[in-house]
């Protein structure tokens, strides 16, 4: 299994190490051509953001650069969230209901995640991290999130019910750290916390290159609803997509050095009203339009059809070239937008 084959030399290696040696390592590459280890095709690592309540119109509209690099690489599209509106996978479009259907490839009906309680979630449909650990225990796993809900309740990770132990590495927990990260009404620590899972994204991918990692932003959907469609808005998604560049950068990074070959999928978890732009929940059509921006060069037919914040898991799984239990595979909702390979 190509994954398997390569983790174990590729994992001595760490970007920065790279780098250090790289004068040296020119040398040598120019003597044996040996810095690429040797692999004949790249070890598959995936990450996917959430860069949280921006509607479609609004990223279209704002100067992002380093998503537009990303799109550039694979893909742009729309996309929707809601399930389909007046059937049992009608799922409100709001936040954590958004994260646990692009988690476990399903709608609400099946997970269970109503709203942002995120009481009982229905753990017989897995996560993507679930998947990932139980095709292979050694496939390594990171989380970086400015609310610790997703990893201790959506993903419940460590439960029994769940799956036990899925996650490697986790950064979050920041919300209440007040030493560090003192509450304030306009959420400058949100915007503080962001940074610091930005930073410690980058860093911990660059030096480790976890095989499967999220990466969650809440900044953009406080200044949302505090303000709406608003130049707020707008600098606040600037801003992200400032941070969501500073991984692209390191995954290039380790793309050139260690001939990995890593998927980024950056997308949203539900738009806003189209009156203020300030609330969401509903099935307005901007409330359940969204998109993905992906560098993906293996996108099909499905990435040009609106596809749901459920196809997401499915695209990963072909990706990363996961197998997944045959009940697994068959309680999916989403049909994958990338295609083996
Ligand atoms: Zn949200």
């Amino acid at each position: 299994m190509r994954i398997k084959q390569l983790y174990v030399a590729a994992g001595q290696w760490s970007v920065s190490a790279v780098l250090i040696c790289s004068a040296f390592a020119s040398s040598v590459a120019s003597a044996d051509n040996s810095v690429d280890l040797g692999l004949e095709e790249g070890m598959r690592k995936a990450v996917f953001i959430v860069v949280d309540g921006i509607p479609a119109d609004v990223l279209e509209r704002v100067h992002t650069p380093n998503l537009d690099l990303i799109s550039n690489a694979g893909g742009y599209t729309r996309a929707f969230v809601g399930g389909a509106i007046g059937t049992d996978t009608e799922s409100p479009t709001v936040s954590a209901v958004g994260y646990q259907s692009l988690l476990t490839g399903t709608w609400a009906n099946k997970h269970n995640v109503w709203d942002n309680e995120v009481r009982h979630p229905d753990y017989r449909y897995w996560d993507i991290f679930r998947i990932a650990k139980a095709f292979d225990q050694k496939l390594q796993t990171a989380v970086f999130s400015t609310w610790e809900y997703n990893r201790t309740r959506l993903l419940g990770d460590t439960l029994h019910a769940a799956g036990g132990r899925k996650l490697d590495h986790y950064v979050d927990g920041m919300e209440y750290d007040l030493a560090r990260f003192p509450h304030d009404p306009d959420s400058l620590y949100i915007r503080a916390i962001d940074e610091h899972v930005a930073t410690s994204a980058a860093e911990y991918i660059s030096d480790k290159g976890p095989d499967l990692s999220w990466v969650y932003f809440q900044y953009t959907d406080d200044i949302g609803h505090f303000f709406g469609d608003s130049r707020q808005q707008d600098d606040a998604l600037q801003l992200t997509d400032a941070w969501v560049g500073e991984i692209w950068k390191v995954i290039q990074q380790r793309q050139k050095l260690l001939a990995e070959d890593w998927l980024i999928i950056v997308t949203t978890d539900h738009g806003r009203s189209r009156q203020t732009g300030k609330d969401h929940g509903g099935h307005s059509q901007r409330e359940r339009t969204t998109w993905i921006s992906t560098n993906s060069r293996h996108l099909n037919g499905r990435f040009s059809q609106t596809p749901g914040i459920v196809d997401i898991v499915p695209s990963i799984v072909n990706h990363l070239d996961l197998q997944l239990p045959e009940l697994i595979r068959s309680q999916l909702d989403g049909q994958a937008f990338i295609d083996r390979f």
